[in-house]
């Protein structure tokens, strides 16, 4: 039994025999006395058809998988008529050498350069530049293009997949992925996610062509994937392969159901995300809305400040797909754990108390009022909420409402188109907000909590410091009592609340917030439905004394 460890970056159990893909390599001749006009002619009849090709295969991968996974293919569309690329082609082509030969000079060129940016979303680029220049490569030596040469399905090991490759597969022949390469945010990654298929990468040199044909397991929960496993093993793997499957089968008969408990108590189940990527996952777990949108990953992203445009786009296509459901988008949350190079944010003893979100948008307006204008114009392409990070004090809700109010008068100023239905809420993750929620419940729409932070501020523990392992104790009553206290206040000002930390998938308090009153948890979407099922398996009317009577007990262990 060998043990192969990478990354799991799609869930699941699956077994069968190891296939390496076979790649269909185009041979590249090179001469040095081509004639400019001939091959200039060649490149463009090949680019064109590549455009073709890739326009169908942003149709097959729409059907198959999504608008998503269509998207990769209209951005290689883009990509093959790029003008820098068209530019470095003609300017090698003038210098008498074939096309093909410039064409993989160029390939490599730019892949390097991507290669090289800090930026993972960038480097995960070369695997672009490399797909769509062998395509042309492809078209121009009539190589013909790699696949699946086996009757049974396998799983399929690859140095790293180009998204035209992946897409081209045929489904039915694949259990699972393990790639040497790539990262979370590599195409083989997000497809393998959208179509529910196990994969590990960055396995690196631990796949050795020998194991080609031979069994192997695929965890893509851990990570692991085990070649001839021992008995025990298997027997272990594939229990968990099939309680996964009876799991998920049972959990799909969920999707279109309410949240609704025994006794006819409801809860609205939201999903947190961090870019547009993620609203499929959202619609596909059946997510009733956007609970908390960690607008911060659009500039964690980005070498510099991201534009107004940039921003209103992302923003608006959140909202439009999400079809009319509530959208939460929290206002930029840096400092802390997540620090951004061009910020240039001095060195702090002590970040986490530090000059983070909020903070840093009220001592500079100009970066939270480019966000605001970008949020209030998507506002207009669906049901948006904006919400306030770390807030400690009264004035600053005031003092960040009045940037909102500024952004609005800019806006009908220029005639520009704004929601006037936008609501406004704060995050409650200091133990300053709850206490003062009653008075803080006066200035907004609706609270979230954040039970990351909050238990981080109320506890005095680290939340990143893994050593303090059961010091950092979420199920404190001190955390439980907060978040009573902030229901009790936020209802008795007739706003909302929610849950968007950790917290709020953890199945052992279900029955603890429905009993307190929560009105909202936003997890990850695949925690949406196996928290559905637990709302519908509870029965408050039951519980609700006991549970509150040991919330506030002088009795609770602590
Ligand atoms: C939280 O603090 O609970 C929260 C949701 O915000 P973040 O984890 O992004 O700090
Ligand atoms: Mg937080």
């Amino acid at each position: 039994m060998i043990t192969i460890q990478g990354k799991g970056v799609s869930a699941g159990v699956a077994a069968g025999p190891l296939y390496f893909y076979q790649r269909a390599k185009a041979e590249v001749k090179r001469s040095t006395s081509a004639v400019f006009e001939t091959e200039w002619k060649r490149f463009k009849d090949a680019q064109t058809k590549a455009i073709e090709q890739l326009g169908a295969l942003a149709d097959k991968a729409r059907a198959e998988a999504g608008d998503e996974a269509a998207l990769l293919f209209e951005t290689h569309q883009l990509m093959a008529e790029d003008l820098d690329y068209e530019e470095a082609i003609e300017e090698a082509l003038r210098g008498g050498i074939n096309i093909e030969a410039v064409i993989s000079d160029v390939r490599d060129q730019f892949a390097e350069m991507f290669a090289q940016m800090e930026d993972a979303y960038m480097q995960a680029r070369a695997a672009d530049v490399k797909d769509v220049s062998n395509r042309i490569i492809g078209i121009l030596t009539g190589a013909v293009q790699g696949g699946i040469d086996s009757d049974v399905p396998v799983i399929l090991a690859a140095d790293d997949l180009a998204p035209s490759e992946t897409v081209q597969l045929d489904k039915s022949k694949i259990l699972g992925f393990i790639t040497e390469g790539g990262s979370g945010s590599s195409h083989t990654a997000i497809l393998a996610r959208t179509m529910g298929i196990p994969a590990i990468i960055g396995v690196g040199d631990q796949l050795k062509a020998e194991y080609a044909g031979r069994e192997v397991i695929v965890d893509g929960g851990t990570g692991t994937a085990v070649l001839e496993p021992d008995s025990d093993t298997r027997v272990y793997l594939m229990k968990k392969q099939e309680d996964q499957r009876k799991l998920q089968e049972m959990l799909d008969q969920l999707k279109g159901k309410e949240n609704v408990t025994k006794d006819g108590h409801s809860i609205r189940i939201y999903c947190n995300i961090g870019n547009p990527e993620d609203v499929p996952t959202v619609l596909s777990n059946d997510g009733g809305g956007i609970g908390l949108f960690r607008s911060e990953f659009l500039y964690l992203g980005c070498d510099d400040f991201p534009t107004e445009d940039y921003q209103f786009e992302a923003y608006k296509k959140v909202l439009s797909d999400m079809g009319g459901k509530e959208v939460v988008i929290r206002t930029l949350d840096i400092g802390a754990d997540k620090q951004i190079g061009y910020f240039n944010l001095p060195h702090e003893e002590n970040p986490a108390m530090g000059n983070r979100a909020l903070r840093i948008c009220l001592n500079r307006p100009e970066i939270f009022r480019t966000q605001l204008r970008a949020l209030y114009r998507a506002s207009a392409y669906g049901k948006l909420c904006i919400m306030f990070p770390m807030v400690a004090s009264v004035w600053e809700v005031r003092e960040a409402k009045k940037v909102c109010e500024q952004v609005k008068k800019e806006l009908d100023a220029e005639g520009i188109a704004y929601s006037s239905d936008v609501q406004v809420g704060i995050m409650i993750e200091t133990p300053s907000a709850a206490i003062i929620s009653d008075r803080l419940a006066k200035e907004v729409d609706f609270f979230s909590c954040g039970t990351n932070d909050l238990t981080q501020y109320t506890l005095a523990c680290d939340r990143q410091n893994n050593d303090l392992g059961r010091f950092f104790d979420p199920h404190h009553p001190a955390v439980l009592r907060l978040l009573k206290l902030v229901t009790d206040n936020a209802h008795k000002n007739g706003i909302w609340v929610g849950i968007c930390g950790e917290l709020g998938a953890d199945l052992q308090l279900t029955e603890t917030f429905l009993s307190i009153g929560i009105d909202e948890l936003s997890v990850s979407p695949r925690a949406v439905l196996p928290l559905r099922r637990k709302v519908r398996e509870s029965n408050v009317a039951q519980v609700r004394d006991r549970l509150l009577g040991d919330l506030l007990s002088d009795q609770t262990s602590v």
